[in-house]
């Protein structure tokens, strides 16, 4: 007797990856998870469930789709991350708390001692290590090479006094790196350095911001007498603007992947096409967001680090966090406009007992949480001087 022919879903390479990651995502992803993924308003789902979320990942191989399989990644490739990303979202599942997957990892991986990569690599990959970023400063946000904290070296340690702004996570996070001032003679790029820090160590204190929708995400962190050794230093003393230029690199080129937006566009599809009086307009600006977001797609895949036309410089990442946010802020608009409850800003008489928010109101909450998008990882004007910087003719 004959074998089966295939169908063009057994021999289709994206049909066979996908049906092996949705395989998975039936299974793993639990509707508690679903859930907290569906409810998800800032830059990650509720801390317990995006932990349970990067174990899953990471008991499956699957927690680091962008690093070297060498180094704990995927293996697979730029299409195959972008496809499985999508998957995730379409699915609910958690935005993971991943700096240290998304950024530092790669970073230590490209320019971390043999040391350091025995260190943190394997405890970024399990979740053990949760990383926050010590950029900014009440002085120091666009302009970042006034980064005025102070790390002054005695021996084999550096001792650091100063203060973070803005540190997303701090109070979830173990460890922070950070950029820290270690000389001042020269023009101020030249005097920084890059550290990675213990959050435990004596002498650092993580204080709560309460943002306006009443949400923890933000902290200011002060530093006093922190004592740091030296071989946390990522880069040679005084390199840390290279450093942390490659860093905000690897960040912005996904800190608003295309998926976290179709996430938001899709909702906002669903409830349009079950709604029976939709304001006239807001379909064809749902279709023009869609075109929009599969161009947005389409310049990922060719972007991303790895992708087909670039290997990650600076233009490419500063191209897709400039439209990655600004669109997400976009189909968030649309979203509270399709499904919101967008009378008022007061969104307290739309919390449950439990304190969360009825699926409207969730839509114009994410319209506002999505308000930072273009300031956070460098604000959209930044990201346009740094193309235009690249782009335009000097003269
Ligand atoms: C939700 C959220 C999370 C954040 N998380 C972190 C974090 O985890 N770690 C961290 O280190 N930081 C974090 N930040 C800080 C963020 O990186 C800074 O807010 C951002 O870089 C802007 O700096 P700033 O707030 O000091 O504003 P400023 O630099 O004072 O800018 C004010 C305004 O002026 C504009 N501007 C400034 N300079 C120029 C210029 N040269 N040309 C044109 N326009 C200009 C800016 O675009 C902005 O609109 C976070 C911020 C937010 C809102």
């Amino acid at each position: 007797m004959l074998a089966p022919c295939p169908t063009a879903v057994d021999t289709d390479p994206d049909e066979v990856f996908l049906a092996e990651v949705r395989g998975f995502l039936a299974e793993a992803l639990t509707p508690d998870l679903r859930e907290a993924g569906r409810r998800t308003l800032g830059v990650h789902s509720d801390i317990a469930a995006a932990k349970l979320w990067h174990q899953r990942l990471h008991r499956r191989g699957w927690i680091a789709p962008g690093w070297p399989a060498a180094e704990g990644g995927a293996g697979w490739t730029p299409r195959q991350r972008f496809l499985f990303d999508r998957e995730c979202a379409l699915n609910d599942a958690p935005v993971l708390f991943a700096g240290g997957i998304r950024s530092l990892g790669p970073l230590i991986i490209e320019m971390g001692t043999p040391m350091q990569k025995a260190r943190y690599l394997p405890a970024i990959l399990s979740g053990e290590d949760l990383w926050a970023q010590g950029f900014s400063e009440p002085g120091a946000g666009s302009d970042l090479a006034q980064v005025a904290t102070k790390a002054e070296r005695v021996g084999e340690r550096y001792i650091v006094n100063g203060s973070k702004i803005w540190t997303t996570g701090a109070h979830l996070s173990n460890r922070m790196f950070a950029l820290v001032r270690t000389a001042t003679e020269d023009k101020p790029q030249k005097g920084l350095t890059f550290l990675l820090i213990d959050m435990a160590t004596p002498g650092l204190t993580v204080s709560p911001i309460i943002t306006l929708d009443g949400e923890h995400e933000l902290n200011a962190v002060f530093f006093d007498q922190v004592s740091v050794p030296v071989a946390n230093r990522i880069g040679e003393e005084g390199q840390g603007w290279a450093v942390a230029k490659r860093l905000m690199l690897l960040a912005r080129s996904n800190n608003t992947p295309a998926a976290l937006v179709r996430r938001v566009y899709q909702r906002a599809r669903t409830a349009a096409l079950a709604s029976d009086d939709l304001e006239p307009g807001l379909m064809s600006r749902l279709v023009a967001a869609e075109i929009e977001l599969t161009a947005f797609e389409q310049a990922e895949l060719n972007l991303l680090p790895g992708g087909r036309l670039r290997d990650g410089d600076n233009t490419s990442s500063s191209l897709l966090k400039l439209i990655g946010s600004e669109l997400h802020q976009r189909v968030a608009e649309l979203a509270m406009e399709i499904t919101g409850t967008a009378r008022g800003v007061a969104l307290e008489p739309f919390r449950d007992e439990t304190g969360r928010l009825a699926d409207g109101a969730r839509a114009t909450a994410k319209h506002f949480a999505t308000r930072a998008a273009s300031i956070y990882s460098g604000s959209s004007e930044t990201q346009r001087n740094v193309i235009a910087g690249v782009l335009l003719p000097r003269g």
